[in-house]
């Protein structure tokens, strides 16, 4: 009597599917504040990282002295089940 094994893998890559979420890039304010807090202020995620780039300038203008920005961008991962021999 034998026996097959199969062992199941999972493999983690980016999701490029048709109905993946779509990346996004946003920034994210890092000026501090007197008080050590940070500003934190956030823009709306989109989808063309040239336009996200637009949100630092409108903020700058609000507040001359945020000078320092973080860009967030979300990606979509996913997990895949595979089989390994
Ligand atoms: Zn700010």
């Amino acid at each position: 009597m034998s026996r097959i094994f199969v062992l199941v893998d999972w493999t983690l890559r980016p999701d490029r599917e048709d109905d993946a979420p779509p990346t996004t890039h946003r920034f994210r304010c890092l000026a501090l504040h007197d008080d050590d807090t940070e500003c934190g202020a956030e823009s709306e995620p989109v989808t063309d990282p040239v336009r996200a780039q637009e949100w630092p300038f409108e903020h700058l203008r609000e507040h001359p002295e945020h000078t320092g920005f973080a860009e967030i961008v979300e990606r979509p991962w996913v997990m895949w089940r595979g089989f390994r021999a």
